[in-house]
């Protein structure tokens, strides 16, 4: 049996003193990789990868002993993103790495100019446990592109990943370049205490709040990857089948459980009941009918028992105020399952429209007035994530242009996760920064201007004045 599959207790105390060793052993290296070639940082990376393919099935292992997640999904949606995430930096870090040249303005005449790509030094990246592998594993690739050095705090609520990952790390690198610390809320608080270069944190807003202010003691940068609820918007012109089948994967891969996943819906009321009958038809389609969903190996559980209560509080609150469960609705007292669960005629009051739902839980409301739903949508804090579907491109545009949200899909939900070329964050409550091939090589970065004298007008600066500065104004 691996060492991923052992039962592991979340381990709960700080190892202070180890901490401070491995800060203070990673301040000196982060020196010495400041000029680390490309070629060192992607042989990093290659084996970082190779270590992932070596160890596949632990990894199976590990995520399926935290949440019973399926090994398809652990492909999908752990696995491939890092391998990705390590194949895009491999081709293109030595471009990402080039001294960026800056045309001179005309007061700067004379200069030459470039913006230059820096480690920023020591980072801590502090992750969630909904996707432990890919959001731990997928910023240290990119924080080793941009050459710094790492500790990495997974979330001790996936605890088999967290030891897995540390046994992985431990494997490629010295841990005065990389480490894993792990441990809990205490163990993220000190080192949060710590002066690192950068923090780059995927969590809830309200912990986010936390790293921030802990950040600001030493006027850290972050990257703050948070959540919140992601709306998504079907037009009557939407594929409704195509939408459904689109929406059931979205929500229910992870049993809900990703930054990203539908959260509440509003449909054209001319086509909820079509859609509503279109969402049980996927549903049964992708995960059978109700009683083979309970024993269905491809649907992943909630992660503990906490949050299977705090799921089922959600529907129970939701049903007390008069909701009807469509489909699902059926939390099991062990094995914490809860079948996909499709809700209407939700009260506006509900914890479910207001609260993030991250569990398998989708509220569908009906609507016929787009500039109403548009200004809800306005009034929440802004989404990671807003999904639309529709055939009219009018309708699109529309949303797009009168909504903000950390990214957009048409037509699919999630898939913008998949996409190398494009950042991915969130926008005020739902993120700062952004993470994702060039987006997360920038964002480990420092981007240094350096402005070199040649035979620049600069001489004109200078006393005793002669009066040139009020032509300069006008320049
Ligand atoms: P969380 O914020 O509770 O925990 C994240 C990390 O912070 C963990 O490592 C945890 O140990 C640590 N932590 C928890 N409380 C802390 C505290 N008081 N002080 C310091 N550190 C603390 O989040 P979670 O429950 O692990 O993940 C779910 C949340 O993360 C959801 O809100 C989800 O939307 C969000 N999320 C965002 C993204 C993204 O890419 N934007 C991805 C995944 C999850």
């Amino acid at each position: 049996m691996s060492t991923a599959v052992q039962d592991i207790a979340p381990q709960q105390e700080a190892d202070t003193g180890r901490t401070e060793r491995l800060f203070e052993a990673q301040r000196g290296r982060a020196l010495a990789l400041r000029t680390s070639s490309a070629a060192d940082r992607i042989d990093k990376i290659k084996r970082l990868r190779q270590a992932m393919f070596d160890r596949t099935d632990q990894i199976y292992a590990a995520c399926h002993a935290d949440f019973a997640k399926p090994a398809p999904e652990v492909d999908i949606t752990e696995i491939l993103p890092v391998v990705m995430e390590a194949n895009h930096a491999i081709r293109h870090l030595k471009g990402w790495m080039k001294p960026e040249r800056k045309r001179p303005t005309l007061l700067m005449f004379g200069t030459s100019a470039e913006v230059r790509y820096e480690p920023r030094g020591v980072c801590l990246i502090i992750s969630p446990w909904n996707y432990p592998i890919n959001l731990s594993l997928g910023p240290l690739v990119s924080a080793i592109a941009a050459g710094n050095t790492v500790i990495l705090k997974p979330s001790e609520m996936t605890p088999h990943c967290a030891q897995l990952m540390a046994e992985i790390v431990d494997e490629v690198f010295d841990e005065n370049e990389v480490s894993v610390v792990q441990g809990a809320v205490e163990t993220s608080q000190h080192l949060l205490g710590l002066p690192f270069d950068h923090i780059f944190f995927t969590g809830s807003p309200a912990v986010g709040k936390i790293v921030m202010r802990a950040a600001a003691e030493h006027l850290t940068s972050v990257t703050l990857e948070l959540g919140g609820k992601s709306p998504v918007i079907v037009d009557k012109t939407a594929d409704l089948d195509k939408t459904a089948q689109n929406l059931v994967w979205g929500k229910f891969a992870n049993n809900g459980q990703t930054c990203i996943a539908p959260d509440y819906l509003y449909v054209h009321a001319d086509v909820s009941d079509a859609f509503v009958e279109a969402m049980g038809k996927a549903l049964t389609r992708l995960y059978g009918d109700q009683k083979a969903m309970a024993s269905n190996t491809d649907y992943c559980r909630i992660v503990n028992d906490k949050h299977h209560g705090r799921v089922k509080a959600l529907i129970d609150d939701a049903t007390e105020r008069g909701a009807r469960v469509s489909t699902g609705g059926t939390p099991a007292n062990e094995d914490n399952y809860i079948a996909p669960t499709i809700l209407t005629d939700v009260d506006a009051q509900s914890r479910v429209l207001d609260e993030e739902i991250f569990g398998p839980v989708l509220p569908i409301i009906p609507f016929t007035d787009t500039d109403r739903i548009l200004a809800d949508i306005n009034a929440k804090p802004k989404p990671l994530a807003l999904y639309v579907f529709a055939r009219d491109n009018e309708f699109i545009d529309k949303v797009l242009d009168n909504t903000s949200a950390g990214g957009t899909c048409v037509n699919h939900s999630m898939v913008q996760f998949l996409h190398a070329n494009l950042p991915f964050g969130g926008v005020n409550n739902s993120g700062i920064g952004n993470s994702h091939g060039h987006y997360g090589f920038k964002a480990f970065s420092h981007e240094r201007a350096v402005v070199r004298e040649r035979f620049s007008l600069s001489f004109l600066f200078l006393p005793p004045y002669k009066g040139f500065t009020k032509w300069f104004i006008r320049f």
